[in-house]
């Protein structure tokens, strides 16, 4: 097992993490000034910085924007009747067995049984229903007031309806149990910085550099024009104005955090969150604040951040480990664990 290390956060105390992006000022002059932009899409907020060397960058980003949103609109939405994952879900409901699927979800979910059985369930797409019994999707980003918790035998019953054990490929088609609900809202953003890769990778000019974040994920891509590395920050869970670190990054990375901040509302002093753990359908209570993963793939990176969160510093480190990804964990007493190669990139905040 990697070696892990335990930090105390400097300054104040800590939970919650997150991450935003900065960059490195001090430029040389001759730096060309990069194309920035924040949008809305999927429920959060996305933002590009790209360098590109010819005309052609507000296009680009443009392209990036429909992109993000046809992958919502066509595939991973669960309340759109446009997309996939919403026609899987109506089809499962109508009890049909064998629902085929499109080359790219099945991999998608292909991927994520993996993650489940990986992560002995932590992590789980089929939580639909214990999902939609939170509301999650509806509780704003500042937390919620006047909001009436689920009642325990709602939840026992949602759960009697999940388990990516008994979910399978075969064929081209997907076989779920009666009442299963798929929901891919833990990889959804993972899943957006993939296509972003491609895209780029696709263009005959490519973009010299870009950083672009899809809520809590973050691609890194190319190098900046001054050849300096790019910070990727990490927000202080405890108080998401301020950053509690940054990666220092050089090339093509995904970043996922999950954190109990980002999602929650608050009922009779009690913070519930938007990450559930399977084995009791309740907001997970794993002693982590918040997660950040660091891999080259982002779906992973994110399906991984989300599992991190359920299972806990010492479970979700050996499942990073086993996935070759670098992983940083902030407590709920604010002490931060990570990985060694983890270290390598993560600075503190001075
Ligand atoms: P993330 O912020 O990436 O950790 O994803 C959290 C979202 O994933 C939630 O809003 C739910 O839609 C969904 N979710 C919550 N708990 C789980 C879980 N244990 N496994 C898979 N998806 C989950
Ligand atoms: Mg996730």
């Amino acid at each position: 097992m990697k070696q892990f290390f335990k930090k105390k956060a400097l300054n104040i105390i800590i939970p919650a993490l997150c991450m935003f992006l900065s960059f490195l000022s001090g430029c040389t002059g001759k730096q060309a000034e990069p194309s920035k932009r924040t949008d809305t899409a999927m429920g959060t907020i996305v933002s590009q910085t790209v360098y590109v060397t010819e005309q052609g960058e507000a296009e680009l980003t443009e392209e990036i924007m429909s992109l993000i949103r046809n992958l919502e609109e066509n595939m991973l939405s669960w309340r759109l009747p446009t997309s996939e994952i919403y026609q899987v879900n109506t089809r499962a409901a109508r009890g049909e067995e064998g629902i085929s699927l499109s080359g790219e979800l099945y991999q998608i979910i292909g991927t994520c049984l993996t993650l489940s059985a990986a992560s002995e369930g932590a992590f789980d797409i089929s939580l639909g229903k214990v999902i939609r019994l939170w509301n999650i999707d509806e509780w704003s980003q500042n937390g919620e007031t006047g909001y009436k918790l689920p009642a325990q035998e709602d939840i026992s019953e949602a759960l009697s309806h999940r388990g990516s054990d008994d979910v399978s490929l075969q064929g081209n088609s997907l076989y779920l149990p009666a009442g299963v609900q798929l929901d891919l809202g833990a990889v959804g953003k993972g899943i957006a910085l993939q296509r972003i890769l491609d895209y780029l990778e696709e263009q005959p000019d490519k973009p010299r550099g870009a950083v672009i974040s899809v809520g809590g994920s973050v691609l890194t891509y190319g190098e900046k024009p001054d050849g300096d590395s790019w910070r990727v920050g990490i927000l202080n869970p405890f108080d998401t104005s301020e950053n509690l670190g940054y990666l220092s990054l050089t090339g093509q990375w995904c970043i996922s955090t999950s954190g109990d901040y980002e999602r929650f509302v608050e009922v009779d002093g009690i913070r519930y969150h938007h990450i559930i753990d399977p084995a009791t359908g309740y907001p997970a209570q794993s002693g982590v604040s918040s997660v950040t993963v660091l891999t080259k793939d982002g779906l992973l990176s994110d399906a991984l951040s989300t599992a991190c969160f359920v299972l806990g510093v010492e479970k979700g480190s050996r499942l990073a480990e086993e996935f070759d990804a670098e992983v940083l964990f902030v407590d709920k007493s604010g002490e931060m664990h990570m990985s060694k190669g983890m270290e390598e990139y993560f600075h503190l905040s001075k």
